[in-house]
């Protein structure tokens, strides 16, 4: 009986190992696979050739940033993945500010469509829309009097708003859309996705001439180069659109404050919190800026009031410490000087490697924080020198990603690298950058 009993219990050990192993196999696989999934809608399909690499990155470097695959490969031998251009550095500004920051929402709170059925943009909570402009007034970055706010899931969906607003509705042929290259490499996928009537990717700005009414993206500073920017077509017809989703103290100077028609700004670059998804647009015109508001509500019947709950405490954060005694201690001081840091790190390593070049940029005054310095990208813009053509394909050689020159419609001895990674990468990636001779 005890020999029966005691065999029993071994193959009872066995059958539970043996089923702790498998699920332990499938959690992994599934993990794996629900992280692949995620990024597919980062619109680089295009990009499947270096999917191995790619996938062991997502897991080390943007989904679990210490997780045991990191700690497993050693720093020299280590994927790194500076191809999107994901705010992660901010992390460490806003965990020392601890419950500063932290919202609390009852279960009864923020449960209607409806933010203010009186304003314009309905859907606008009004608390966000106040720190909005108060944040506005304190950087002196771009005039907010006589503009109505439309709040939109990511600056990405109040693009599409705008291109929806301003595309005439009569015309036989869909409008141009056109920027100047190098351009955000998702201003053509956007335009182009749903195949629109209205609309069409018309390409490269500089090379625009057809007459007629145009729509023109300007982004400034811009990405992927960092330069500031004005409008190049010369054509009487054009409507512009600025994207100014990097026009904040940490990446370059604020000279004035901007005044255009139509201004998108965004919190995923201005305060790190791309995971939020909240932009706003500042929109002089009365009709586009319903319009706008008339596409947000037909695409997703308003914006998250959570995130904007979240997004107006953020932003008041901001402002509070800007404006109050801990003054250099302030978001905007913080991100200054870890931007400073990393560009000085950059061109030494420049430098140091002799393969590569960046672009310098003119000094110029900053209103905000008072002092001269010369901007600082979110993004570096980075030249393969020599005879290096495919500068993407020779740093993922190096275990480097980054984007190409030919998502950004130039050429390919230009790659885009995130300046905005996590410390432990972005140190990883300089000390690397520095010892590639060939
Ligand atoms: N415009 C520019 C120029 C950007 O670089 C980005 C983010 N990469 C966006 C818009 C999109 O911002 P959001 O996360 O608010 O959709």
């Amino acid at each position: 009986m005890a020999y029966i009993l005691s065999v029993f219990a071994v193959r009872n050990l066995l059958v539970l190992s043996l089923a702790l192993n498998v699920s332990l196999i499938l959690r992994v696989l599934l993990l794996h696979d629900s992280q692949d999934g995620s990024f597919n809608g980062f619109f680089f399909a295009e990009q499947k050739e270096e999917a191995l690499a790619t996938k062991i990155t997502r897991l080390s470097s943007s989904v679990a940033p210490s997780s045991s695959l990191t700690m497993a490969q050693g720093d020299e031998d280590r994927v790194i993945n500076l191809d999107h251009g994901d705010p992660t550095m901010y992390e460490s500004y806003w965990q020392k500010k601890g419950d500063e920051t932290t919202v609390v929402i009852p279960g009864w709170q923020f449960m209607s469509y409806f933010s203010d059925a009186t304003r314009l943009c309905w859907f606008l909570e009004p608390e966000f829309a106040k720190q909005i402009v108060r944040l506005h007034n304190v950087v002196g970055n771009a005039v907010t009097e006589n503009r109505h706010i439309v709040v939109g899931t990511g600056s990405t969906q109040l693009f599409q708003a705008a291109l929806y607003a301003l595309s005439p509705c009569a015309e036989a042929e869909p409008i141009s859309v056109v920027s100047a290259a190098p351009y955000y490499s998702s201003y053509p996928l956007i335009t182009d996705c749903l195949k629109s009537r209205l609309y069409k990717w018309a390409g490269d700005a500089r090379s625009f001439s057809k007459n007629g009414p145009y729509i023109e993206l300007v982004t400034s500073p811009n990405n992927p180069d960092g330069f500031a920017r004005r409008s190049v077509v010369n054509g009487s017809e054009g409507i512009l659109i600025h994207d100014l989703a990097y026009y904040w103290p940490q990446y370059t100077p604020i000279s004035s404050p901007a005044n255009y028609d139509l201004m998108l700004f965004t919190v995923s670059k201005s305060t790190g919190h791309a995971g939020m998804r909240i932009g706003w647009a500042l929109v002089k015109d009365e009709d586009v800026a319903r319009k706008m508001t008339k596409y947000i509500e037909i695409n997703t019947i308003g914006v998250s009031k959570d995130s904007q709950v979240r997004a107006a405490k953020v932003l008041k954060v901001i402002s509070d410490n800007s404006e109050g005694p801990n003054e250099g201690d302030s978001f905007f001081e913080f991100s200054y000087r870890v931007m400073a840091k990393r560009w000085k790190q950059l061109r030494e390593a420049v430098q140091q490697s002799g393969l590569f070049s960046v672009s310098d940029f003119p000094p110029q005054l900053c209103m905000f924080l008072n002092r001269v310095f010369e901007p600082q990208p979110a993004f570096a813009w980075i030249k393969c020198e020599g005879d290096i053509e495919d500068c993407e394909s020779f740093l993922r050689g190096k275990k480097i990603l980054t984007r190409g020159g030919k998502h950004f419609g130039v050429s390919p001895k230009y790659v885009r690298i995130s300046m905005l990674d996590r410390d432990k990468n972005y140190e990883t990636f300089v000390r690397r950058l520095s010892t590639i001779r060939s």
